[in-house]
């Protein structure tokens, strides 16, 4: 048995910034991931991490608060909002005093670009690599702190003993053993859960573990039918074109030429908030002014210097999926999944219902970005509900004498793996996990309604079922069994997907990334509440609507950009 005071599940942004926090504070923490914490998702994030930094005065941390409360379509709770906000330039100082090489202005100061949403240019940048400069910089405090990592460790169950978290189960995959990992406080820091769907942006190890893992422990899942599209992802392969592109000033066109973007938001053009440029994308293609399923995202007049020097990776990235060089060729994008808003339910602190228990980054949902998220305020979740979480955890465990390692969760974790294991035929979980990807990407995607979003609520109810029955692993090898590794998360995945299709087709509204074409308003009197989805064996999720929204300052208005 493994014993630590704090262990992070996640070597992610959030896994990383919550660990760092945790070793400065003098706690004895460590880090189980699954894989080595720079190959993380974090890495690959391009566009940059908001904060109002103050360069323009007009900027201040209530603005960039306003901007994300509206941004979430009044959906986010505005506490938590308001702590990440004034936070954020903190954080970005603490970055850069750590050794984060931020983008500069010539005067020396950190620079900023604008973002969707935003009424300032505050996203603070590294070229268009941000995510993995500030991965390698927390990576470097974390080897200063000699924090112990459990790497290729994969976390399968929550342990509860007695109302309180007692730690985690992992699967060793280098010798295929489960080992008991005891601790007075768990952070989860999983990442987000592209993989439900057939194309995402998302790496292959966005699967949803942490959300589940949770879920299955008694913990709710809040606001899980937020799903984002990202506007500007490869018809080819999925992979996002940062937002920074359009940041730079890139355009979008349709089929005939036509910046369509100042039709459906005539302020703010191709820079409005991602679920209205994602549906305005998605109606010129699905009224006939898009060009092979696809409109176009032009950087020509962006000029060759600008383009390699603030956007090479989106240049790179695009040249090796197309073929075709964005400094001379618009280039063909259409809307993709990108962003769970939704996740394990906590409060500002990170901490959820269950003492001992904490959630930070994409896998939480402390209710920043309710309905939708404006970009870069993700990174910065990572970076200020890593630190806050892990801080909460550092004061709780305090009082926390020594907790009871969870045989019986062991246990079950071992028969629940002999059960696939033992089985010499049935169903192998990719076809399940194609089965699952087909049903939310025909059915939970932009424009939903009733009728799709029943099916794919019975659909998955099946889905489910087959797995439970008749899921297993062919491969009974102990080494690197990526067979059941891959049955594992499918698992996963499979109830996270039931949260968004159950909590989509509850919410007879349209709001922030969820458009009902038949319920096209946004209904404040009985919709400003957060959905709230417990688990409930082999049948469809319970949701529950005792969680209000919370406002501090502004009150919900029509939302135009
Ligand atoms: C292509 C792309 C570009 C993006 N660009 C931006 C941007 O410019 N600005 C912005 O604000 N946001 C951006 N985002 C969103 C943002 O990058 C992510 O939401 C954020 O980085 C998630 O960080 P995280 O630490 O929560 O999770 P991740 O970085 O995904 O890390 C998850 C960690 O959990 C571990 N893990 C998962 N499951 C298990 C398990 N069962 N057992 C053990 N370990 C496990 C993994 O090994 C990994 O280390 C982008 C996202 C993508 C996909």
């Amino acid at each position: 048995m493994i014993n630590h005071d704090v262990v992070v599940i996640g070597g992610g942004l959030a896994g990383m910034r919550a660990a760092v926090e945790a070793a400065e504070r003098g706690a004895d923490v460590a880090i189980v991931s699954k894989m080595h914490p720079v190959r993380s998702h974090s890495g690959a994030a391009q566009g940059g991490i908001n904060a109002a930094l103050g360069n323009r005065e007009e900027d201040t941390p209530q603005n960039h608060a306003f901007d994300t409360a509206k941004g979430s379509d009044y959906l986010g709770d505005q506490d938590a909002i308001e702590a990440m906000c004034e936070d954020a330039p903190r954080q970005i100082i603490w970055l850069e005093h750590r050794g984060c090489i931020f983008s500069r202005l010539p005067d020396g100061r950190i620079a900023q670009r604008p973002f969707g949403g935003a009424g300032a240019p505050r996203t603070c940048y590294s070229a268009d690599v941000t995510g993995l400069v500030i991965l390698h910089t927390l990576w470097e405090q974390l080897e200063r702190f000699n924090v112990k990592v459990y790497e290729e460790y994969f976390c399968t169950a929550l342990c509860v003993e007695d109302g309180v978290g007692t730690g985690v189960v992992a699967y060793n995959m280098r010798n295929g053993e489960l080992e008991l990992i005891n601790a007075k406080a768990t952070i989860f820091a999983t990442g987000g859960a592209g993989r439900m769907y057939a194309k995402t942006t998302n790496g292959y190890a966005s699967t949803a573990d942490g959300q589940a893992i949770a879920f299955r422990a008694g913990i709710p899942m809040m606001d899980m039918e937020f799903v984002q599209f990202h506007p500007t992802s490869l018809k080819e392969n999925g992979v996002l074109l940062s937002e920074a592109a359009r940041g730079e000033g890139a355009y979008l066109l349709n089929s005939a030429g036509e910046r369509f973007m100042f039709k459906y938001a005539p302020n703010k053009g191709e820079l409005a908030s991602r679920d209205v440029v994602s549906r305005a994308e998605w109606t010129e293609i699905l009224e006939g002014r898009g060009i092979d399923g696809c409109v176009l995202l032009d950087l020509r007049h962006l000029g060759r210097e600008k383009i390699l020097e603030r956007l090479p990776q989106i240049r790179e990235l695009a040249l090796d999926a197309t073929g075709k060089d964005a400094i001379d060729s618009p280039i063909p994008i259409l809307p993709g999944m990108h962003y769970t808003m939704g996740g394990i339910e906590t409060d500002i602190w990170g901490a959820t219902r269950v003492p001992g228990v904490y959630a930070a980054g994409e896998v939480a949902s402390p209710s920043v970005h309710g309905a939708n998220r404006l970009g870069g305020n993700s990174l910065l979740e990572t970076i200020v509900f890593g630190a806050r979480s892990a801080k909460h955890a550092c004061d709780y465990i305090k009082n926390v004498g020594s907790v009871k390692p969870s045989e019986r969760t062991l246990k079950q974790e071992q028969d629940r793996i002999a059960n696939w294991m033992g089985k010499s035929s049935g169903t192998r979980a990719p076809q399940l996990r194609a089965a699952m990807n087909k049903v939310m990407s025909d059915n939970v995607f932009i424009f939903r309604n009733e009728e799709q979003l029943q099916s794919a609520v019975d659909q998955l109810l099946e889905i489910r079922k087959q797995f439970d029955e008749n899921v297993y692993v062919m491969d009974k090898s102990k080494t690197f069994n990526t067979d059941l590794v891959n049955t594992m998360e499918t698992d996963y995945l499979i109830d996270s997907a039931m949260c968004v299709a159950n909590g989509a087709l509850a919410r007879k509204e349209s709001r922030g990334a969820q458009a009902r074409t038949d319920y096209p308003e946004r209904d404040d009197e009985k919709w400003m509440i957060h959905t709230l989805a417990w688990r409930e064996q082999g049948k469809n999720p319970r949701l529950d609507y005792s969680r209000k929204v919370t406002i501090t300052k502004w009150q919900p208005t029509v939302r135009t950009y």
